[in-house]
């Protein structure tokens, strides 16, 4: 995945009849969600009532069914449910956290991510950069895979003891391969690792390999953490079910917006397994506040678009900055708390 990049955004605004505008999102290939919004859901939920949103969410996941389940049905969906609760939010002058249960936490915990995988000493600069503002964590990408054999292992490795050199054994360290690795070399790292402490390694394996998952969360090591590329209620119950992860990162633009997230948390509560949704932005700190079992959100630190984890600075306004590694949410702020910014308007293509 290392050429990896999405430089589009999707978002989707609903409008009910007395001009009330509820806004979602989802990354990914959004021209093609577009479409299918545009064919297929749209139709399925203009004039119906939004807050109405648990029956709306089935209707469209029983109508696309033959199609969507996973992948670009349920990345649609997912657009459309957040907006919804957006809009819910606003009609009632509530925060979204509000309608979900309400405040568990004074304010979110929040681990800093990025640290790609470059030169040492560029790394090290970040972490010491990074580490002024006093995050909860630090999670860090892996440059080096299979095809890299011993050699790039210890790259690996060296890459992970510099940074516990700058951040110290205090913080949570958390690791990264973003499905570059396969089992056999997972299998084979993970005793290497270990004596770094990570708090977890997060999707070793590709998303469909759960058997994999289950195989190295077994191996009781470093605890195994995924499920961004995991689909709807089912998909993350069986994840779940099999053991497969440590940590549910879910990402709720994906698995079925903040209907099925709530549905899932619930679902994680019982295996008293802790979810941490997989990217920054509102719908997740929202859902984060209002669970118990979500100790800590992942921050992407506002910085010049590289794979695209940083647009969404570009596109809304309303994300709120870390204070001394918390976030605050407002009490007072209805709906999601964003809007669209025309801030940096002129470098996007926009297509409506
Ligand atoms: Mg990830």
């Amino acid at each position: 995945m290392a050429s990896f990049r999405f430089h589009q955004w999707l978002t989707c605004e609903i409008e009910t009849s007395d001009g009330t505008i509820g806004l979602g999102d989802a990354a990914l290939a959004p021209g093609l969600t577009k479409k299918a919004i545009d064919e297929w859901f749209a139709p399925l939920i203009l004039g119906e009532d939004p807050f109405d949103v648990s029956y709306l969410w089935e209707k469209m996941y029983r109508r696309s069914h033959a199609w969507g389940r996973k992948g670009i049905g349920m990345v649609a969906i997912s657009a459309i449910d957040i907006a919804l609760w957006d809009l819910m939010g606003k009609l009632v002058g509530k925060p979204v956290f509000k309608l979900l249960g309400g405040r568990t936490k004074d304010k979110i915990p929040v681990y800093y991510s990025k640290l790609y995988a470059g030169p040492i000493d560029v790394m090290q600069a970040e972490a010491e950069q990074a580490k002024q503002f006093g995050y909860q964590g630090y999670k860090t990408r892996f440059g080096y895979g299979p095809t890299d054999g011993k050699a790039g292992m210890r790259e690996n490795i060296k890459r992970v003891e510099a940074m516990r050199e700058v951040l110290g054994y205090d913080v949570d360290l958390m690791l990264e391969c973003y499905m570059g690795w396969n089992l056999d070399y997972t299998k084979r790292m993970l005793p290497l690792l270990a004596r770094f402490e990570p708090r977890w390694l997060e999707e070793p394996v590709i998303a469909d390999d759960i058997q994999g998952y289950v195989e190295l969360n077994q191996m009781n090591i470093i605890p195994i953490s995924g499920g961004e590329h995991e689909f709807s209620v089912m998909g993350c119950a069986d994840l779940l079910r099999r053991g497969a992860v440590s940590v549910l990162q879910y990402d709720t633009n994906r698995v079925g917006g903040i209907t099925a997230a709530q549905k899932i948390n619930a679902i994680a509560e019982s295996y008293q397994i802790p979810v941490i949704p997989h990217a920054g932005q509102m719908h997740n700190y929202h859902l984060t506040m209002a669970n118990a079992n979500c100790p800590i959100a992942e921050y992407f630190p506002v910085f010049d678009v590289e794979v695209g984890n940083e647009l969404f600075y570009y596109i809304f306004d309303g994300d709120p900055e870390p204070i001394d590694g918390y976030l605050h949410l407002d009490e007072h702020t209805p709906g999601l708390g964003i809007q669209l910014s025309d801030k940096h308007i002129q470098h996007f293509e926009v297509i409506e």
